[in-house]
């Protein structure tokens, strides 16, 4: 008689005995339907076992695990278990994260029928790589058969893809798979197309979730089956199904979109690397500007550093930085002169401009001048945000929105003004000052009505004079006519209460001043701010990411944050303040109890964001300079709250959390 352990989608810490006596240690991994209450579900055999601690009549029968399709991989499987532990997140819903969803349905898979693409790819050859780039390569295939890891710090044109694609060609020779995992689902038809020029012979997929189902599920499978050599993707690739994997690349590692932001809370990076050591191989982490954690690391030798200094491109050179004294007066022009002035040169020159501004909408606030009324969101505490080409405020944080107010909800005033800008007043001001140009405005809005790919296209063939667009703009691309760039409003960040803001903005503006002058006419980069003295910009204008990573490692040192300990947050949110409330402090109350001393609690308190789509929120943070002894504490505090939480509250332990 034979019984399986099986995984299943549901928010226990438990998994499920089934009867199941064709089962055999090869369905390990394998799908099966089984009956659950009165439906039927979808799971993952994680065991296979010929007694249960269940007595007999309470276990039922199970369905034969399909067997059409390749089971999930030991490495992944361990990946998972390892995922679950860490993350203090349930094995069921872990594991079933990493089947595509049209593999959850309990009907048989019925592969999509394929149309034949005969794309003609346009082969590209290697150019020779210089010695920088040489070096690296050589350090990392030396150690081919090796787990390390390997921090791969080149400025922006530096050449790091190049290093990647002989990295891969390698690999393939070897005949083993490869990873690699790219931060925006918008990176992925570039470097795919890249890669697939490089090596036109290899089969290669994406896979991310804006994908069809079916078409999804059916490139998992291929993948699983060992049809596939590399694997492109977001995130949640690093559950990919490869069998042989030999090298895993993560280009920009610093992105916080390697993090999932809710839900099952792990971060794709971190577990690359633990997905490196069970499989014996090199994992490369790429950036110009490495989060202060990995640099932290291979300061410490735990990875291995490898730089590049120099941009690749015959001839090009770094932009030059400039800051611009930001005007503060009431009445000064939204575009600055200087910027102005720059703009129309490249007008004239026929080159391309490109001004970020990292925030959407027409205007972020919208005031009444009589008695200083705000328009806030009715379900958050935030504040509505002004859509004037689709007449209507929204609010970014919830789906609420509703036409722009023409009259004060306060003292019914119709003297209602927006302050600050967004990309849509940019773009309007520009359209105001050159009628002719060409402008195009790239942000998560405009991108819902057309697609990323084809506006590159136009880009690239210089159908467009000036871009203006959010930080989706400044990742990665390589736009050769583009010579300017020019940064506004980046000041907020200097005002933010979580201690990563410099970070993220230092990262932001060299990948954004990255974008300039990557052809052979050189970039010139302004960066308009009140506070041009600030030490982040004494940095950023010599480039110097060390310098500042140093500076910002000593604050960090000092405060005692992380790199130099070990976090984690309780999120806790519910429609009821009060029932949060006594949660919370419940929570901290066990955990006091739970913890040994060397793991150090904070106060509970209200995030930034207080109350998000009419549920409040609250967090409690804790840390050691330990991680054994945080992740103790962990895994026991998180039983407790299993147990103890009540229905009305939602809530989720978030490790090594990158906003708090
Ligand atoms: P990164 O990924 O570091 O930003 P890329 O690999 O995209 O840099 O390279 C930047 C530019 O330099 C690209 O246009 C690329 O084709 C070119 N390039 C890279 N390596 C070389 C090389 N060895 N010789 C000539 N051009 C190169
Ligand atoms: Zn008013
Ligand atoms: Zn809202």
């Amino acid at each position: 008689m034979n019984f399986i352990e099986v995984a299943l989608d549901l928010p226990l810490t438990t998994l499920f005995d089934y009867r199941c006596d064709e089962a055999t240690p090869d369905d390990i991994g394998r799908r099966v339907k089984v009956p659950f209450g009165r439906e039927e579900k979808v799971g993952v055999v994680l065991n296979v076992k010929n007694s249960s601690t269940l007595p007999l009549d309470k276990i039922k029968q199970a369905a034969t695990p399909w067997r059409d399709v390749p089971p999930l991989p030991k490495d992944v499987m361990r990946l998972l278990g390892f995922t679950s532990h860490y993350y203090q997140h349930p094995l069921g819903p872990v594991v079933l994260h990493a089947i595509p969803p049209a593999l959850k349905k309990t009907t048989d898979w019925q592969p999509p029928k394929r149309r034949t693409l005969s794309t003609s790819v346009s082969v590209s050859t290697a150019p020779p790589l210089n010695n920088e780039q040489r070096q690296a390569c050589n350090a990392i295939i030396e150690h081919h058969n090796e787990f390390h890891t390997w921090l791969l710090q080149g400025i922006t044109g530096s050449g790091k893809t190049e290093v990647y694609l002989e990295l891969v060609r390698e690999t393939l020779i070897l005949g083993k798979q490869v990873l690699i995992l790219v931060p925006e689902i918008n990176l992925t038809p570039l470097i795919e197309q890249r890669f697939q020029a490089r090596f036109p012979e290899a089969n290669m997929v994406s896979l991310h979730s804006a994908i069809g189902e079916k078409e999804r599920a059916q490139r998992w499978i291929d993948v699983a089956s060992g049809k596939v050599q590399i694997v492109l993707g977001t995130r949640l690739a690093i559950f990919s199904p490869l069998n042989h994997l030999g090298l895993i690349i993560v280009d920009e590692e610093h992105d916080s979109s390697y993090k999932q932001a809710e839900g099952m809370r792990y971060h794709a990076r971190d577990l690359a690397i633990i997905r490196g050591q069970y499989n014996n191989c090199p994992v490369v982490l790429g950036s110009a500007t490495p989060s202060l954690e990995s640099w932290w690391n291979a300061k410490q030798g735990r990875y291995h550093l490898i730089q590049l200094t120099e941009r690749a491109h015959q001839g090009a050179t770094l932009p030059s930085i400039r800051l611009i004294k930001a005007e503060l007066k009431h009445d000064s022009p939204l575009l600055n002169q200087e910027i102005v002035k720059a703009i129309g040169e490249r007008l004239e020159r026929q080159q391309q401009s490109l001004l970020f501004i990292n925030r959407r909408g027409f205007a972020p606030v919208l005031i009444c001048n009589q008695c200083q009324w705000l328009a806030t969101c009715p379900d958050c505490q935030t504040r509505l945000v002004v859509h004037r080409r689709q007449q209507r405020l929204r609010c970014h944080h919830c789906n609420y929105q509703r036409p722009i107010d023409y009259q004060c909800r306060q003292c019914h005033s119709q003297d209602l003004t927006t302050l600050g800008e967004g990309t849509q007043k940019i773009e309007e001001s520009l359209q105001q000052l050159w009628p002719d140009a060409r402008i195009l405005r790239i942000d998560s809005d405009s991108l819902q009505s057309k697609s990323w790919a084809t506006q590159i296209q136009d880009i690239h063939a210089g159908k467009v004079d000036i871009l203006v667009g959010t930080q989706i703009l400044i990742k990665g691309h390589d736009f050769p006519k583009l010579t300017l760039v020019a940064a506004l409003n980046v000041d907020n960040a200097l005002y933010s209460s979580d201690f990563r803001a410099s970070e993220r903005l230092f990262t932001q503006l060299i990948q954004a001043a990255g974008r300039a002058g990557r052809g052979s006419d050189k970039g010139q980069v302004l960066i308009e701010t009140a506070f041009p003295q600030h030490p982040l910009f004494e940095a950023l204008i010599h480039h110097d990411y060390h310098r500042f990573a140093e500076s910002e490692l000593e604050e960090r040192r000092l405060i005692g944050f992380p790199p130099f300990c070990y976090q984690a947050l309780l999120r806790g949110s519910a429609k009821e303040l009060s029932h949060l409330q006594q949660f919370m402090r419940g929570a901290r109350e066990a955990l006091k109890r739970l913890a040994s001393e060397e793991v150090m609690l904070f106060d509970v308190v209200a995030p930034t964001l207080h109350k998000i789509g009419n549920k409040y929120r609250l967090q409690l943070l804790l840390q050691s300079s330990s991680r054994p002894l945080l992740q103790q504490a962990l895994s026991q505090w998180s039983e407790y709250l299993f147990s103890h939480a009540p229905h009305s509250v939602n809530w989720v332990i978030d490790v090594d959390p990158i906003d708090c």
